[in-house]
């Protein structure tokens, strides 16, 4: 065996382990106590096929236009640690209630580094075939796109940009012709490499790809609003993956391909789930705005009641069923630990209490699970709406901390509502109801919530953790 074919089987092999390493850390990612296992897997996975890249093409020299690849090593090895760096210092600063758009953000990396990837092929490979030539230009156009798009998604769910909803005049018929005139651009370039017209005027094609794709990005996200950007963020992801897998076929590269893959598909996945959680069609998503048309009823303006801790704590402590319904303000307010304290007081009284889970809680999909599962709630008393709602009748007391769109009854009885549709915690219907919340701020769809006037409810005005932890101390004297 010469040293070609030893370094063959080497590459292949390692690419082989990284693969496995991806898969069965995407598989260990499904589950709370496993997740950082498969985190740490597919990092693994990752640090191995970034050294087999390096190691390939260093020791073979491969050669490109402007010459052979040298000192990928010192290159490759300054790129790890400076992404580390600075990856560690971020993940450890982000608050959770941050973490929604440092995602975002981290799809708009991987688009751009797809994007990267293509154009630096496009200026240094030889003798590509017509085949790279196509998956390198749809590289551009879906990099292109999930770039701006996650910039722009990170900018209005970290409220630095676009607070306000932008409407876009003939929204499709732009964001329709943008997407042709980039296939159009793929397609010159295709033709290019082919031999069918000039190199020149791949050049313009590839340029016209990249632009179009960029704005088309831009374009698409901004006019995105209120409960669509969770799943936006999903189907970003997705399409980061996807321009991943692109740029593996454009560059011969397996493993590559194998990781677009899983996070293209994962990510499509993920975001189908999400459309039925929020009861929205990915076209709905994409061509039609949320929320645009529709207001919502003005209804009859009541005043909320409210109430004060000790007299809630008086109707807790009779009480013998007990749901809690956690939404983006508990993670504000980082009342978790507060919030299983209160749980512990309440079970140790008599009363049995769970956990309602809505699928969107939060700003992102999971929030509350890993909030919950952080102060040790155990897994089982987290229940998803579908197996509350039935009981919620039952119920004497539901405690809203912090949730406000996922209980907007508004989703079942205004059609004339932007929630519409969406399936939500029937907290309304138990006997009694607790809303702790700050103030009168609505929630992130900016949709007037009817719950709050209506004759079981009663608010219970401050910082959750501030009041969980005051009714926890009521329990104590
Ligand atoms: P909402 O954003 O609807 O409501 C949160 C409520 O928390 C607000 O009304 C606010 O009222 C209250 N609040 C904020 N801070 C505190 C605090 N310190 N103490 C007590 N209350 C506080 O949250 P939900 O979880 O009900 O709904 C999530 C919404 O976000 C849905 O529309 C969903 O589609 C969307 N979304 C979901 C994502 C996901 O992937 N899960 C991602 C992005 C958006 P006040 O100001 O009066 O205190």
């Amino acid at each position: 065996m010469n040293f070609e074919n030893i370094r063959t089987v080497c590459t292949t092999v390692l690419y082989m382990v990284s693969s496995v390493l991806f898969i069965r850390g995407i598989k260990l990612l499904g589950k709370a106590d496993t997740a950082r296992k498969g985190n740490l897997m597919s990092s693994v996975g990752m640090l191995i096929a970034v050294v087999t890249v390096l190691f390939e093409k260093d020791v073979t020299k491969t050669v490109t236009k402007n010459g052979p690849i040298n000192n990928a090593y010192v290159w490759g090895v300054a790129a790890i640690a400076l992404g580390s760096i600075i990856g560690a210092i971020w993940a450890k600063k982000v608050e959770m209630t941050g973490m929604p758009q440092l995602v975002a953000l981290f799809n708009g990396f991987g688009g751009l580094s797809s994007l990267l990837v293509a154009l630096t092929q496009y200026m240094t490979a030889e003798n590509i075939n017509t085949f790279s030539a196509i998956a390198l230009g749809l590289t551009v156009a879906i990099g292109a796109i999930a770039f701006t798009g996650s910039v722009v998604a990170w900018g209005k769910l970290s409220g630095k940009m676009f607070k306000k909803n932008v409407t876009i005049p003939a929204k499709n018929a732009i964001n329709g012709l943008l997407a042709v005139v980039g296939l159009v651009g793929v397609a010159i370039y295709a033709l290019s490499i082919a031999g069918a017209v000039d190199a020149s005027v791949g050049t313009i094609g590839i340029i016209i790809v990249t632009a179009a794709y960029l704005i088309l990005g831009f374009t698409m996200v901004v006019a995105i609003g209120g409960g669509d950007m969770p799943v936006i963020i999903s189907l970003l992801n997705a399409f980061s993956g996807l321009a991943a897998a692109f740029a593996g076929l454009s560059i011969s590269n397996s493993v590559l391909v194998v990781s677009g893959c899983l996070v293209g598909t994962s990510g499509l996945i993920l975001t189908l789930i999400m459309c039925k959680a929020m009861n929205r069609t990915l076209y709905a998503l994409l061509f039609s705005s949320f929320g645009a048309t529709k207001k919502g009823a003005a209804g009859e303006q009541k005043e909320p009641k409210s109430m004060s801790v000790e007299d809630a704590y008086l109707i807790l402590e009779a009480a013998s069923s007990v749901v809690f319904i956690p939404g983006y303000g508990m993670a504000v307010a980082q009342a978790q630990h507060a919030v299983k304290e209160l749980c512990d007081k309440l079970e140790a009284n008599g009363a049995e209490v769970n956990f309602a889970i809505h699928p969107v809680a939060g700003r992102m999909p999971g929030h509350m699970n890993v909030l919950l599962a952080e102060a040790n709630v155990p897994y089982e008393q987290l229940k998803t709406a579908d197996e509350m709602n039935p009981q919620m009748s039952n119920t004497d007391v539901a405690i809203v901390i912090g949730a406000n769109d996922v209980v907007n009854p508004s989703a079942i009885n205004d059609e004339s509502s932007p929630l519409y549709g969406m399936p939500i915690i029937n907290a309304f219907e138990a006997r009694t109801v607790f809303v702790l919340k700050r103030g009168k701020g609505t929630g992130f769809s900016g949709v007037e919530n009817p719950l709050f006037t209506n004759d079981n409810t009663v608010m219970i005005y401050g910082d959750a953790k501030n009041t969980v932890a005051q009714l926890v101390s009521e329990f104590e004297e």
